[in-house]
């Protein structure tokens, strides 16, 4: 063990005028859920994403949970999900009462293979037969256990894993030939483009995380954005206990209380003046790992497979393979945890996770071999020179 102070994976870190709005709102008695910092933070997002119509929320997964509502997921639906994932993007599909339907990653982005995205669309369907007769020799998993009741997944959910666009171009073809709505998990991806444009905006609704550990936090929240404004009026509607326009209390939908504080929003509102600091902070720690960890036997990064693609490297990761490196990612991840260093193995895929493994999946073995080989590397964006060198003298004593 050692002495040295120790180094998270991902920590909070502030601007430094996040107390400025947090006082202004003292100072108003802005202190619930409406008021300025909302309505700036809400704007601030809306125009940094080029979007129209923004609902700052509690979290990222009650935005995911009023997303599916908006799309009238409910009992007996399928929904299409990314199976390499954090669980908070199948947990709401599954507060519904619909059938998470989990597909595999491809090997470039390790998000939504789009090849096994058709596919589950199709079995869900009751077509899946006909397009395996058609399409021979393309490899196929084994049928699913899809229910006796052919329907129309009511919407698709792919994920920018780690800050890693995921194949938009493809899937939006996909999602259109069956004309079928995304929700575009950005939770992780606050900052990354795709094709130039920010991720979170290609799909009917995006969502985004400001968890602690994201690249921007708000301490805890979330927002839901959209380019239909009747989207973000119904989640706003729903967020705030889905109260009619009448003096007294009168409900005709079952509510929510999922919206952000004013408070909360301050510290959203200092985040996005750094945002473009925190990215290239991230970035930056990518670039240091990967010019001082090239070469080394068995070690590989995830490098943006394209000029398209844009990540706001969220958190590095790095792949250990067993046979070529003389080591393990548990081991590695251990003589970190020796050196006082926070790592963590990537996502269990949620088709391996006790809960969700009775529900159907489309799996080729890709994200299984990401979670065997993967491990997340300290990524802050207030990692200093000395904690960076810090990382990487432990992490080279592990392939001597
Ligand atoms: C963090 C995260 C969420 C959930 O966001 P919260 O704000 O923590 O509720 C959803 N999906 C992914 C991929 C995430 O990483």
């Amino acid at each position: 063990m050692t002495s040295e102070k120790r180094i998270y994976l991902s920590p909070p870190h502030m601007g430094g005028s996040e107390q400025k709005y947090i006082k202004k709102a003292f100072d108003s008695n802005w202190i619930s859920s409406v008021g300025p910092n909302i309505d700036a933070f809400e704007k601030s997002l809306g125009e940094n994403l080029g979007i129209q119509h923004v609902a700052v929320l509690s979290s990222g997964t009650a935005a995911i949970h009023l997303a599916l509502i908006i799309l009238g997921v409910g009992p007996g639906d399928y929904v299409i999900v990314q199976g390499f994932t954090f669980s908070a993007t199948v947990n709401p599909v599954v507060y519904l009462g619909a059938t998470p339907v989990m597909v595999d990653s491809e090997p470039d982005t390790w998000n939504m293979d789009p090849g096994l995205l058709e596919n589950a669309i199709l079995d869900c369907m009751g077509k899946g037969s006909e397009r395996r007769a058609q399409s021979s020799g393309h490899r196929h998993p084994e049928p699913c256990a899809l229910s006796p009741q052919p329907r129309k997944p009511k919407a698709i959910i792919p994920v920018h894993l780690y800050g890693m666009p995921a194949n938009m171009d493809k899937i939006l073809a996909i999602a259109r030939k069956y004309d079928i709505p995304v929700i575009e998990d950005a939770a992780e991806a606050i900052g990354s483009k795709y094709k130039n444009n920010p991720v979170g905006t290609f799909g009917e609704i995006g969502i985004l995380s400001f968890n602690g550990n994201k690249t921007i936090t708000t301490s805890g929240g979330g927002a839901l954005v959209s380019d239909n404004a009747e989207h973000v009026r119904k989640a706003r509607f729903l967020a705030t206990q889905a109260r009619d326009k009448f003096p007294h209390y009168q409900h005709s939908h079952i509510g929510y209380n999922y919206r952000m504080s004013n408070i909360i929003a301050g510290i959203g509102r200092g985040q996005m003046e750094v945002l473009e600091e925190r990215v290239a902070a991230r970035r930056a720690n990518f670039e240091f790992y990967k010019k001082n960890l090239k070469g080394l036997k068995g070690v590989t990064l995830n490098e943006e497979p394209g000029r398209e693609y844009y990540s706001n490297r969220w958190l590095t990761t790095i792949l250990i393979d067993p046979h070529k490196s003389g080591t393990d990612r548990e081991k590695v991840r251990l003589a970190l945890e020796d050196q006082n260093i926070e790592s963590r193995p990537l996502w269990k895929p949620m088709h391996f996770q006790p809960i969700f493994s009775s529900y159907p999946s489309y799996v080729s073995g890709v994200s299984e071999a990401l979670f065997d080989m993967g491990l997340c590397l300290p990524s802050g964006s207030d990692l200093s020179s000395d904690d960076k060198e810090r990382i990487l003298d432990a992490l080279l004593r592990c392939f001597k």
